[in-house]
């Protein structure tokens, strides 16, 4: 049979098809994205998702939209109303009933643009504000209900980035809508009906003028947005760089490396200062082109040309008093718009570019309550049943379909203890990542009792003791609890800790169970991290084990303890080991030999010494008690 390729639909047991080749596509061989295709038909998908999500809350987006549409009309036509005023101001002394109207318009005017305005705001803080954080909810949703092989393929600082992006962003975007771009979308238009209300000229000077803005706008902010994501990656290289060398603490320490890092940090941060500065650059020649077409051309232009119509009577006092509101508050208007628009697209920008990273052109789904599964306990089968795999071949979809185990058969029997060895490389760790579900399976290769089985499945069925256990960096009881279906009690808990030898240090610890364990565990020993996950698995009792044992040396107390834990641990239970002591070879019933991809001796340790076959020669090179297998 040939090696599973990963993105046969088939195989998914919860049913959705993992875009293997999307998310090849979209990374290079450093995992960085790459440009996006622009006829690409998911080219959008960040849009999209926004607009879904705003779709959801529509009636609250239209309330608020409303209040500063209003808001910005009743300011938009005050030039209007201005230019009547002084109009009537000038025959003020004929008659003064016009001035008392204007004036009174005028107020009332600015009274009820505040009104509406501030309408607007409590609107927003009431009905949208918390909207714009809960769409960085459903990303984290999204991302983390990802499979296993989703994380393996991306950098994990760079998810959390790109998350806080899309969230900042969205929020940016939603005020902005609210705020700057009602009140643009109602102003720049309403400027230019008045002007053409005023004379055909200055309406075709200001049409002309916001025209010109946009096209010799577009071109220096097209620079500038690239100058700036050029900038934005560079910053998001740097920081990679920074968050890598900071976890990898333990390696600059060991080496003494502080020096060569910080002369790394120094030469890479030269290059975020240059695109800094291009970026500063571009913003600057945007400016200043945009200050060119305004007080260059437009104020000389239109002021010139109105001045004239009016000394020679074409215009009334009232029209050039609004042209001239007008002019004022186009000069303080129209390059924020111009500069807004720019904005937009650059976010929009960057806004795809980290959808893509996350999601490809998947949409997300935005409007369902969070359906939370509960742990995957929570459906566990109770007793182990016969365990078989038929045919079991895979290949990891990086490897261009290379196999790694090819056409394997294997039956376990219901509390049997298998211990699993080989060489470096021949697929122990692959297989424990098939039996927890990471890697999807076809469902007719796994069969529990007979009945066919996708490995997600067989998966809720398994407690995992991992090499080298990382923690959260929570409290020691909150590690030990993790993923248990039911809270457990602190009896269960301390029990738990008890049969795993870990209460003993744990009561020793400052804050006893209490104690935060530093980042990924950090202040235990591995013994002891190994520990709390052999408590882990006591209080999560799955009928099947699947241990993966430490490579390094324990010192030879914890050694002892482990092994006494892990042997009260798998009582009852089908154990999986990939082992590597003596001790825990002697304990299994079966030893399971990998090379090439396939299974090439097995047996007890006995009848495989017996053999002297690979075991044997395995065995051979033992040292200290570890079967070397490296
Ligand atoms: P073992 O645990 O026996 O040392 P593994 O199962 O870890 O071996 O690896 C088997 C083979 O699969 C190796 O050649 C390894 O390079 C490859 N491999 C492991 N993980 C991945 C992965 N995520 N992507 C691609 N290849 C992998």
């Amino acid at each position: 049979m040939p090696p599973v390729a990963c993105h046969d639909s088939r195989v998914d047991a919860a049913g959705d098809d993992i875009p293997w080749q999307r998310i090849r596509s979209l990374e290079s061989s450093t995992g960085d994205i790459v440009g996006a295709d622009p006829g690409d038909p998911g080219r959008h998908a960040g849009l999209r998702s926004y607009l879904s999500f705003v779709g959801t809350f529509k009636g609250s987006m239209l309330l608020v939209v409303a209040c500063f549409v209003v808001s910005n009309t009743v300011l938009a036509v005050l030039p209007v109303f201005i230019g009547r005023f002084v109009q009537a101001l000038a025959g003020a002394a004929e008659s003064t009933d016009g001035v008392y109207r204007y004036a009174a318009i005028i107020i009332g005017c600015n009274i009820l643009h505040d009104l509406t305005w501030r309408a607007g705001e409590l609107l927003y803080l009431r009905l949208l504000n918390d909207r714009g954080y809960e769409y960085e909810n459903i990303l984290f949703r999204s991302v983390i209900n990802e499979r296993y092989p989703y994380f393996v393929g991306k950098f994990t600082g760079k998810i959390s980035s790109y998350i806080a992006t899309l969230g900042r962003e969205f929020r940016d975007i939603l005020e902005t809508t609210c705020f700057t771009y009602v009140e643009q979308m109602i102003r720049v238009p309403s400027i230019i009906i008045i002007m053409f209300s005023v004379n055909l000229y200055s309406g075709l000077t200001f049409l002309v003028a916001v025209l010109l803005m946009m096209a010799v706008g577009r071109h220096t902010v097209r620079r500038t947005s690239r100058a700036e994501k050029r900038l934005a990656d560079e910053v998001s290289e740097m920081d990679g760089y920074v968050i890598d060398v900071i976890a990898n603490f333990v390696s600059v320490k060991s080496f003494r490396q502080e020096e060569t890092e910080y002369e790394q940090v120094i030469r890479r941060r030269r290059t975020v200062i240059e695109a800094a500065r291009r970026s500063y650059f571009w913003t600057v020649v945007f400016w200043a082109s945009m200050s060119l077409v305004v007080r260059y051309l437009v104020w000389p232009v239109s002021i010139l040309l109105n001045l004239h119509l009016y000394l020679t009577g074409q215009l009334s006092l009232a029209q050039f008093t609004t042209f001239l509101s007008v002019l004022v508050m186009f000069s303080d208007f129209i390059w924020g718009t111009v500069w807004e628009i720019a904005q937009l697209n650059l976010r929009l920008a960057r806004v795809e570019e980290a959808y893509r990273y996350l999601f490809a052109d998947r949409a997300i789904i935005v409007d369902q309550p969070v359906a939370l599964p509960g742990p995957a306990s929570a459906a566990a089968p109770r007793a182990p049943g016969r365990l078989e795999f038929r045919g079991l071949s895979f290949a990891y979809p990086e490897n261009d379909g290379r196999p790694v185990l090819a056409d394997i058969d294997l039956t376990i029997e219901p509390g049997e203890k298998i211990g699993i060895v080989g060489r470096s490389g021949s697929g122990k760790t692959t297989l424990v990542k098939l039996l927890l579900g990471y890697y999807p399976l076809p469902v007719d290769i796994v069969r529990v009792d007979g009945r066919p089985t996708s490995n997600y499945q067989l998966a809720a069925g398994i407690s995992y003791v991992p090499q080298d256990t990382t923690l959260f960096h929570r409290s020691i009881r909150d590690n030990i609890t993790y993923g248990t279906a039911v809270a457990a009690t602190q009896e269960q808990v301390e029990s738990a800790a008890r049969r795993a030898h870990a209460h003993g240090f744990i009561t020793q610890a400052p804050e006893g169970y209490d104690t935060l364990v530093g980042e990924r565990g950090i202040k235990l020993s591995t013994g002891q991290r190994q520990r709390i996950a052999i408590a882990r698995a006591f209080l999560d009792d799955k009928p099947m084990l699947v241990l993966d044992e430490a490579t390094s040396a324990l010192d030879s107390e914890s050694e002892v303890l482990v092994q006494n834990a892990l042997e009260e641990l798998w009582r009852g239970k089908t154990v999986i080991a990939v082992a590597h002591r003596l001790s825990t070879l002697l304990n299994m019933d079966r030893i399971i030999v990998l090379a090439g991809g396939g299974i090439v001796e097995q047996g007890s340790h006995r009848e495989l010494l017996d053999q002297r076959g690979r075991y044997h020669a395995l065995w051979q090179r033992q040292s200290g008690g570890m079967l070397s297998v490296d």
